[in-house]
């Protein structure tokens, strides 16, 4: 007799079970149990842990965006006005003037690239379905000289002249 009160209904699978091996006791009341039976409440405890889990690392990458962007934005913007570069590299030639401003043209327009990907990134709703503007003008013309060429060049000359 009395069979049906050694089982219990689990309230998160609806089994029906024996209470002492298939539900904890209350830590606060050692005379009632556990309204979800001891499987079930493993795989609650383990989904808390994976949610909380997955909001760390949702809050690591958010950092880790914060930080580029306000890197990208700390960054000094380069002289790209071919007569200003004249007047701070008089000894340049023309054609290195010419490619110093272009290079850093492009610097400057990575750099904003950077900066509105981190922004979006951290602000996903003013993301357009157009995107960010691509700047192929810089970035996908081949020119007419290799520039990692003409920098290694303008580098040397620039050590050569530190050197003196
Ligand atoms: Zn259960």
């Amino acid at each position: 007799m009395n069979q049906y009160k050694d089982l219990k209904k689990c309230t998160a699978c609806h089994i029906t079970l024996d209470i002492k091996t298939n539900f904890d006791r209350k830590e606060t009341d050692q005379f009632s149990f556990q309204p979800v039976c001891i499987e079930c409440s493993k795989s609650i405890s383990k989904k808390a842990y994976r949610s909380n889990l997955s909001k760390q690392v949702d809050y690591q990458l958010q950092r880790s965006h914060r930080n580029m962007l306000n890197e990208a934005l700390a960054q000094d913007v380069e002289e790209t006005c071919p007569i200003k570069l004249r007047a701070m590299f008089p000894y340049f030639t023309d054609k290195q003037v010419t490619n110093m401003a272009r290079l850093n043209e492009k610097v400057n327009a990575a750099n904003d690239f950077l900066i509105e990907e981190q922004y979006l990134f951290l602000n996903p709703k003013e993301r357009t379905p157009e995107g960010i503007e691509y700047r192929a003008d810089l970035f996908d013309v081949k020119s007419d000289y290799d520039e990692d060429e003409e920098l290694s060049i303008i580098r040397e000359e620039q050590t050569d002249l530190d050197n003196q």
